[in-house]
């Protein structure tokens, strides 16, 4: 019985509890609606967003059924994407529409009014009409031009009010369409239309046979820093743009975009950067220009991931091992593993890009998951830097004091500015001194909303937690014992920089840290001053190792090098030796020679003798056989169970009582903990945790699934619990 059926959609809702609700589909949109689309639809009294996630032909129920409607502007996610989002909800724990949320970005969702953007509507007159015009809509349609014209100045042209443009549109006579005026930093590089070296050649043949094959594969493109990389890129997005199918290269920072942008932009017309700093118009545009087809190539962060592109034909995710494409917030998704299954479900080719691969990526290619592709030269003929390690241990014994600066770094840095040349100075620790305390009583000065103590920045004169960023001033006594001379223990890069400007004062120093970054831009505008050979010193955090090209750098500084080494975390030899390979890679560019200084109290540790001495198999090897022996990523798979409150001893019941539940529900899976968090308390919360191994993801997944059928992770009042899969974050 025909006429009894009806055509409805599934949407997804985000809100608590039930997420899924069956809406009429109005005969208006019957041809026009698809899985993908967000739409509008009623919710008891309200008009909520959702997604379509299915379009079927029912029978027609008991109630009546409310219709779906669309936005004013149509938003619609393309099938690949709503597959990632399906995997990816269920992978991270996540529900689907509230990852469909985080990853149609506000300003899309919102259908920004365009006042208040800087999107420009414009409109040019169709070919053929399809309505009937009136004779006052004929003659403004034969007065307008057949190219693309702003709202205003067809009005003017045509002279006539934008009512009568928008019946034009309606009956098809004109088309509109929304163009971006994105302001984004425009930098001026050179033209690379360098031969491809021999091993550039190899690596774009392998990748181009796979292209050709239109099949899934990964590779991994393993070249040192200065070898090349962003030519191979290059070639290949050249042979993916001209059959008509579009780019994704993803960077772990914003501040990257803007450089590998221009070097794109000589090459290739139709470009788009895409990151967290846009302003909502900027990220409107840029959505809507990606969906309409009208981009080639984009270059963005972590979240360019979820660009609409149509037909993605090569993904590329450069500096892979960055724990930047880990996202740290809900949905906790890990962008280069989430970009890995985009490309085998598009079935293409996707390029993991680094100089010093993280561990899952070196055991993934050595059994043989991905296929290595190596650049061992650089085409500039450049030699890899000549590196040297300080003994801090000698060095204060030798200057009778706390030495923070080695003889060998200052004398260095003062020949390299004599030679006219730049120098980079990394120190992993910001702000004038990390901790103060009373050298009598013992008092430390700590954040009152976390347990961690308070970084003094002399610049602002306040102490800072950089957890929460609370801030207070500093006393002059202490305010237990009032004794007057407080001490200040440890350096940061403020501080450092302010010891290195009095013993040269001639030294043009440009610090970059979390603290003198432009939030929107972030670090952009300080890479392109030093780029510029504004400042003899570039001095800061790990920022500056990132993926940097500054040809006049020939010295690079690392100051507390075994800093990181003592982190809980079984990433942090990893980390120390990917920071230090990366930041040495940044000197000596060009045509000049390239020295690296390195300063550590620890002279032996393998993640920083490796990192030196440029041998990266040894330190793969030690540092694999150490994951394997502790169950560890790659061989072992991680999970983590946060749980917060403000009630110490309600999160402390919960994570007891949740932790032994959980294990019940236990196969082959170890728990660990549950314990007090690393930092036990943050933000006016406190935190326990508890970590499960697993023999794979997918025995994670199995067992997450157990107990989450179990409900033992059931939401309790006045405690959040959060599902970490595949964490790097364990403080
Ligand atoms: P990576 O991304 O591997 O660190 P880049 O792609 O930034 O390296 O290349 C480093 C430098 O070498 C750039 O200035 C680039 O123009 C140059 N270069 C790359 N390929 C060649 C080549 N085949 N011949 C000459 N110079 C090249
Ligand atoms: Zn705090």
């Amino acid at each position: 019985m025909n006429t009894l059926n009806v055509l409805v959609a599934d949407v997804a809702i985000d809100r608590a509890g039930q997420t899924q609700y069956t809406y009429a589909v109005p005969d208006e949109l019957s041809e026009l609606l698809t899985v993908g689309d967000m739409v509008n639809v009623p919710l008891r009294n309200r008009q909520v967003l959702g997604f379509v996630i299915a379009i079927a032909t029912r029978e027609k129920p008991e109630y009546r059924l409310r219709n779906v409607s669309m936005p004013k502007q149509r938003v619609c996610l393309t099938p690949a994407l709503m597959h990632i989002a399906e995997w990816a909800s269920r992978y991270y724990r996540c529900s689907l529409p509230a990852f469909l949320n985080a990853i149609v970005p506000s300003p899309v969702r919102k259908c920004i009014s365009l006042q208040k953007t800087r999107l420009v509507n414009k409109l040019v007159i169709s070919e053929e009409i399809q309505g009937v015009l009136t004779k006052r809509q004929r003659a403004v349609y034969d007065a307008l031009p057949d190219y693309w014209l702003t709202f205003r100045e067809a009005c003017l042209v045509a002279a006539c009010s934008a009512g009568t443009l928008d019946r034009l549109l309606e009956h098809g006579a004109c088309q509109q369409r929304y163009e971006s005026s994105i302001q984004e930093q425009r930098l001026e590089v050179a033209a690379e239309d360098h031969e491809l070296t021999e091993e550039q050649q190899r690596a774009v043949s392998t990748i181009s046979e796979q292209l050709a094959l239109e099949a899934y594969a990964t590779f991994l493109l393993y070249g040192v820093t200065g070898s090349g990389k962003t030519l191979v890129y290059m070639d290949l997005a050249d042979q993916v743009i001209q059959k008509g199918k579009q780019v994704l290269i993803l960077l772990p920072e914003i501040a990257l975009t803007p450089q590998l942008a221009a070097r794109f932009r000589q090459r290739f017309s139709r470009v788009s950067i895409w990151h967290s700093g846009f302003t909502d118009g900027e990220r409107a545009a840029a959505w809507h220009a990606a969906a309409a087809g009208e981009i080639d190539l984009i270059i963005g962060t972590r979240s360019a991931l979820f660009a609409p592109l149509p037909d993605v034909g090569l993904i590329v995710v450069d500096e892979e091992h960055d724990q930047s494409y880990k996202q740290d917030s809900s949905p906790r998704y890990q962008g280069r593993d989430l970009a890995i299954v985009y490309a085998n479900h598009l079935k293409i080719p996707i390029i993991l890009g680094s100089a010093t691969p993280s561990c899952e990526t070196i055991q993934n290619a050595r059994t043989g998951k991905f296929e290595i592709l190596q650049l061992k030269e650089r085409p500039s003929g450049s030699a890899l830097p000549v590196s040297e390690i300080v003994d801090m241990r000698e060095e204060c014994k030798r200057q009778h004091k706390q030495a923070v600066i080695s003889d060998k770094l200052l004398e260095a840095l003062r020949e390299t500015h004599e030679k006219g040349q730049q120098s980079i100075v990394l120190l992993n620790r910001r702000g004038w001194t990390p901790v103060v305390s009373c050298p009598r009583c013992g008092h430390v000065f700590k954040c009152a909303d976390c347990d961690i103590s308070m970084t003094w920045h002399r610049g602002s004169d306040r102490l800072r937690c950089h957890l929460c960023t609370k801030e207070q001033t500093l006393p002059d006594e202490c305010p237990i014992c009032e004794y007057p001379e407080l001490a200040h223990k440890g350096i940061g890069t403020e501080r450092l920089a302010n010891l290195i400007q009095e013993q040269i004062p001639e030294l043009n120093i440009l610090r970059m840290d979390a603290d003198t970054i432009n939030k929107r831009q972030g670090h952009a505008d300080i890479i392109q001053a030093f780029g510029r050979g504004d400042g003899d010193c570039l001095l800061g955090t790990q920022m500056v190792a990132k993926g940097l090209n500054f040809p006049r750098v020939t010295l690079v500084g690392v100051v507390a090098a075994d800093q990181g080494l003592a982190a809980p975390d079984f990433r942090a030899a990893e980390r120390t030796y990917q920071l230090i390979a990366q930041v040495s890679g940044r000197a000596g560019r060009a045509d000049q020679p390239g020295r690296v200084i390195v300063q550590s109290y620890d002279v032996a540790a393998p993640a920083i003798v490796c990192a030196l001495e440029n041998r990266p198999k040894t330190f793969f090897d030690a540092e694999l056989a150490i994951r394997e022996r502790h169950c560890y990523p790659p061989y072992h798979a991680l999970m983590r169970v946060l749980w917060r409150s403000e009630d110490p001893h309600l999160v402390a019941r919960i994570a007891q009582e949740q932790t032994k539940r959980m294990q019940e529900h236990c196969h082959d899976e170890r728990l660990l903990g549950p314990s007090p968090a690393g930092i036990s308390f943050m933000k006016g919360q406190y935190r326990w945790h508890c970590l499960v191994k697993a023999d794979s993801r997918q025995a994670i997944q199995h067992f997450i699934k157990r107990i989450t059928n179990s409900h033992v992770l059931a939401q309790i009042k006045d405690v959040i619990t959060l599902i970490d899969v595949d964490p790097y974050e364990f403080s």
